[in-house]
């Protein structure tokens, strides 16, 4: 038995009981988000529903062409993107030529905190660069079919803007872990994984304040019909608002959106300013009226405090990670406190943030689901809602029938004609006019 072999042995007879608690945190913390997934996602948001969606009904030949041309033409830049991140932070993280470029680059650095700051930037550079031309790709594609309303000047200062608020994240988040591990090189998953939940929850209250503004400006809804309709219909749905906002999104985009962001004193209610400028007011009441469904629910607040019980346990999984001899040496790291570690945590973050990614969205598509039908229970108005959809998903190219994995992988929300079923549905149960099909397709 050489040296190294005797040493390896010891740390792994050292390391093996040090895991068990981790290991018996990270069952626990797993079973409980299940529970808590199954037995909070509305499963069925309109029992009895049952109409089969059918793009032809509602959509015209060429909008359907259309929306599936712009979606091939997508589909290679946005899979590429996601397969070549996942190939470079596990050849960062797992290997020895990845190891040895992280090395090179952070060798001049030579104390700990300032060599983990190093890792950090060179990590989030080179993955950023990585995905950089899948996601130039992506963006012509945009232009091609009129969605994007920027130069390049604009979009890689967007880029940078993002690539920086990611490095204060990832900068903040290892400073705080290398301090845990260095103090609790045994237990140091306990104290992370309580600091994983109180971030997630610290960053969606904080996310609208300090992140938005720097991408977009918000300005107060003008006082007029629909900023007073608006505010009426909250008032009638018992959702305490005082303010819409306004997004200058067209400086980016054609696509049109509405969106509820952080939770408590942070929470805000915004629309694009493309969506005012291109629909018609009973358009808008409704767009506004699915959001005031996601405030009253508290869906924002319900899907941080999963995402942070998510952060929990996935912090858990970090440490059985982070304490593997056999995935450390791949590593070229000696131990989780040794910086050059830092590159297989983020290849496994990577890893685990891909793989919830479908869960993810299969409860939010329930979750949207469920603001439809309080958009409307509140407005009782399905024929403006058909009409709504078709134009948000015909605007917005969304692909209308997506294959699995596409709809798996994109879609946080149903597509078009889904929604546009259950509003069908909707009407039916409530003995309301069944909205006619808007393509002059056969009624469904
Ligand atoms: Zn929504």
């Amino acid at each position: 038995m050489s040296a190294t072999e005797v040493d390896e042995s010891e740390r792994s007879a050292a390391a093996t009981p040090s895991r068990r608690p981790a290991v018996i945190a990270a069952v626990l913390l797993c079973a409980l988000l299940v529970v808590v997934i199954a037995l909070t996602t509305p499963w069925h948001p309109l029992p009895g529903a049952r109409t089969a969606p059918d793009p032809r009904a509602d959509f015209t030949p060429a909008q359907i062409a259309r929306s599936h041309a712009f979606n091939t033409d997508l589909n290679p830049p946005a899979y590429g993107g996601l397969v070549a991140g996942l190939v470079a932070v596990l050849l960062l993280g797992l290997t020895p030529l990845g190891s040895r470029l992280l090395g090179v680059l952070t060798r001049p650095l030579r104390r700990a905190p300032l060599r983990l700051v190093g890792t950090a930037v060179v990590l989030a550079v080179l993955t950023r660069l990585v995905g950089l031309p899948f996601d130039m790709w992506s963006e012509t594609v945009l232009r091609k079919y009129g969605l994007s309303t920027q130069h390049w000047g604009a979009w890689l200062t967007d880029q940078a803007t993002s690539l920086g608020v990611t490095l204060v994240i990832w900068i903040v988040v290892l400073l705080g872990l290398h301090l845990l591990v260095r103090r609790f090189p045994r237990r140091w998953w306990a104290g992370a994984a309580v600091g994983g939940f109180v971030l997630v929850g610290a960053a969606s209250f904080g996310y609208p304040v300090l992140v938005e503004p720097l991408f977009n400006s918000f300005h107060s809804m003008p006082a007029g019909p629909l900023r007073t309709d608006l505010l009426a219909m909250a008032r009638r749905d018992g959702v305490p608002v005082d303010d819409v906002l306004v997004a200058d999104a067209s400086k980016r985009t054609t696509a049109l959106n509405a969106y509820v962001s952080g939770f408590g004193s942070t929470r805000r209610i915004v629309v694009y300013d493309t969506l005012l400028d291109t629909e018609p007011r009973p358009e808008v009441e409704l767009v506004v009226a699915h959001e005031l469904g996601h405030a009253k629910r508290g869906d924002v607040l319900h899907g941080t405090l999963v995402g942070a019980l998510g952060a929990a346990a996935g912090v858990c999984v970090l440490y059985l990670v982070m304490s593997s001899p056999r995935l450390l040496r791949r590593a070229g790291a000696e131990s989780a406190a040794d910086p050059r570690s830092v590159a297989l945590l983020l290849a496994a973050v990577t890893v685990l943030t891909q793989a919830a990614a479908p869960v993810e969205n299969l409860v939010s598509r329930r979750i949207e689901a469920r603001a439809d039908m309080h958009a409307l229970d509140l407005t009782r108005d399905p024929e403006t809602y058909v009409r709504m959809q078709r134009s948000l998903s015909a605007s917005n190219l969304d692909e209308l029938s997506p294959d699995a994995l596409e709809y798996a992988l994109w879609n946080s929300h149903p597509t078009g004609p889904e929604r546009i079923a259950m509003g069908r549905d909707w009407a039916r149960l409530h003995h309301l006019t069944v909205p006619p099909p808007l393509a002059g397709g056969t009624p469904p």
